[in-house]
C-alpha cells in the first residue's frame, strides 16, 4: 500500500471515530455552491467558512465556469442551490501557460494519439492571462447562460494564497 493510501486509512480511522454528522440531508442546507480551483493551497471549508452539509464545492483547474457547468446544473436543478460563489486565486497555474503549450506537452509526454484524442474530445485547457479579468469573464458567462436562472445570485472573488484572505471582485 502506498504512503498516500496509508495516510487515508489513518485519517479515516481518526475522523470516523468522532464523526457525528451522519444524518445530514443530501441537498446543501444553505443552498449555495462554491466553484474554486483545485489548487492544493486552498482549503475551501476553512477559508470560505463552509460547514459540512451547507454547500456544494466544485473544483477544477482554474475554477472554470465552463468546465463546471454540468455540476452547476445538477446542483441547481436537482439539488436546489440558488447562489454561486466563484473563487479564483493568486498564483494560479492557469496563468502560466496557453493552449499551444499544453498541447505540446501532451504530445511530448503522451504522443500523437493522445493529441488526436484531445482534439476529438474538443478539450480546451481554458488557461487565462489575467486573473481579475478571468473572474469577470466567468461571472458574465454564468449570468448570460440560459442554463443558470436569472434569479441566481452570483459573485466573483479572488483568494490570496499569500495571505489566506478572500477579496470580492464582482
Ligand atoms: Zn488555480
Amino acid at each position: 500500500m502506498s504512503a498516500i493510501q496509508q495516510n487515508i486509512e489513518a485519517a479515516s480511522a481518526s475522523y470516523s471515530a468522532s464523526f457525528t454528522k451522519g444524518d445530514l440531508e443530501l441537498p446543501p442546507a444553505r443552498k449555495y455552491l462554491v466553484l474554486t480551483c483545485m489548487d492544493a493551497r486552498i482549503d475551501p471549508a476553512q477559508a470560505f467558512g463552509i460547514e459540512l452539509g451547507d454547500a456544494h464545492v466544485i473544483r477544477n483547474a482554474g475554477a472554470s465556469a465552463l468546465e463546471a457547468l454540468r455540476s452547476i446544473i445538477i446542483s441547481q436543478q436537482l439539488l436546489g442551490t440558488n447562489e454561486i460563489v466563484l473563487v479564483k486565486h493568486t498564483g494560479c497555474g492557469m496563468l502560466t501557460f496557453n493552449n499551444d503549450d499544453a498541447f505540446d506537452i501532451v504530445e511530448r509526454n503522451l504522443g500523437q494519439a493522445a493529441v488526436e484524442e484531445l482534439k476529438e474530445s474538443k478539450i480546451d485547457f481554458l488557461p487565462f492571462p489575467d486573473l481579475e479579468q478571468a473572474v469577470y469573464n466567468d461571472v458574465a458567462f454564468l449570468k448570460a447562460s440560459t442554463l443558470v436562472p436569472d434569479s441566481v445570485e452570483i459573485s466573483g472573488w479572488i483568494y490570496e494564497v499569500e495571505t489566506g484572505r478572500t477579496n470580492r471582485v464582482v
